[in-house]
């Protein structure tokens, strides 16, 4: 059979460079396999309430390591943290169980900078699989490795918190993300071990880590984008709950730099702004960055798709409008070629 070198030929350049990395697909299905049997062989109504409070506990805190640490404070720098918050961030970032600091600042700098194209390491144009877990499976298109490399992480490096983290991470992943989590309930409140292993250990750990993604896949597929109608980015209330407050994703990809990732304040569901505050008023939180409102009514009126809540379409008047004139262009467009086909 001839080879096509023509048709697809985007497609097959692609998988040629990104062969499938079997022990991460191996890994990550058999963490989910563990986590459906703990589903359903647990005995849910015995489980101790310490034990369910411990699990929520760790899976807020690993959210917050995320959410507060390697995104808003070491990839996007949008407040300055004192070194107490410092370890507290890379201690709960370790109970999430991700990749390292600097893969995930890496990542994510080349996610804003190249969002939806081959330099994005999880391009959600590639689909909802590809962008959720699809992406940990293969190795890296050739293009996120270039960028990769152009990325300036010296940032990053210059934190001596962050060089040690980087050292011992799998240490101090095993230590916060699996040890501590399961041993606790066992010896403190006698939970028993199988409870404690798959409840607090495997399938606390599989749904942050699917909440987490949900970020890179529903948020960039369903949901308004009222700050900005040209861009994948939606705001998600789904992902916000299930994030500890990531899913006002439109929003922070045209303002990444507030660190609040979205308009509002703790009140929508944003769990991490609320700690990011409660901590910038003991001082460890300092220079926390935000734009001011007529910034934000600008934007929204200028770029927004009219589903803002407050400046959307009709009220402030121009966004809905221009979202307005863009379909009529297009249904305009659209009947024009069909007419000029059907001569
Ligand atoms: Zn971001
Ligand atoms: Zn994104």
């Amino acid at each position: 059979m001839a080879l096509d070198t023509t048709s697809h030929h985007a497609t097959e350049v692609q998988k040629l460079n990104q062969p499938i990395i079997w022990s991460n697909v191996i890994g990550i299905l058999l963490f989910h396999l563990l986590a459906v049997y703990g589903l359903l062989t647990l005995p849910l109504l015995q489980i101790r309430w310490q034990t369910y409070l411990w699990g929520y506990f760790l899976y807020l805190a690993g959210g917050f390591g995320v959410a507060g640490g390697v995104h808003r404070l070491w990839t996007h720098r949008t407040y300055k943290a004192k070194w107490p918050l410092r370890i507290i961030l890379l201690v709960c970032f370790s109970i999430s169980g991700q990749n390292s600091v600097f893969d995930w600042v890496r990542d994510h700098r080349i996610h804003h900078k190249f969002s939806e194209t081959d330099a994005d390491p999880h391009n959600a144009n590639r689909g909802f699989f590809f962008s959720h877990v699809g992406w940990l499976m293969q190795r890296k298109h050739p293009e996120v490795l270039r960028r990769g490399r152009q990325v300036d992480m010296s940032d990053v490096l210059a934190d001596p918190l962050v060089r040690f983290h980087n050292k011992y991470f799998s240490l101090l992943k095993m230590l916060f993300c699996f040890f501590v989590p399961v041993v606790v309930p066992p010896l403190l409140w006698s939970e028993g071990w199988y409870n404690s292993a798959m409840g607090v250990g495997i399938l606390r750990y599989v749904l942050l880590l699917n909440a987490a993604w949900s970020v890179n896949s529903l948020a960039h597929i369903w949901g308004g984008k009222p700050y900005d109608r040209e861009i994948s980015p939606t705001e998600n209330v789904l992902v916000t709950w299930l994030t500890a407050g990531e899913g006002w994703h439109n929003y922070h990809h045209a303002i990444p730099w507030d660190y609040k990732a979205a308009e509002l304040g703790p009140s929508t569901v944003n769990w991490t702004t609320y700690l990011i505050e409660m901590f910038s008023r003991i001082g460890w939180a300092y220079d926390l960055k935000t734009p001011s409102p007529d910034l934000i009514r600008r934007l929204v009126e200028r770029r927004g798709d009219g589903t803002h809540y407050k400046w959307g379409a009709g009220i402030m008047g121009t966004a809905g409008i221009t979202k307005q004139i863009d379909d009529e262009f297009q249904k305009w467009g659209a009947a024009r070629e069909l007419a000029e086909e059907s001569q």
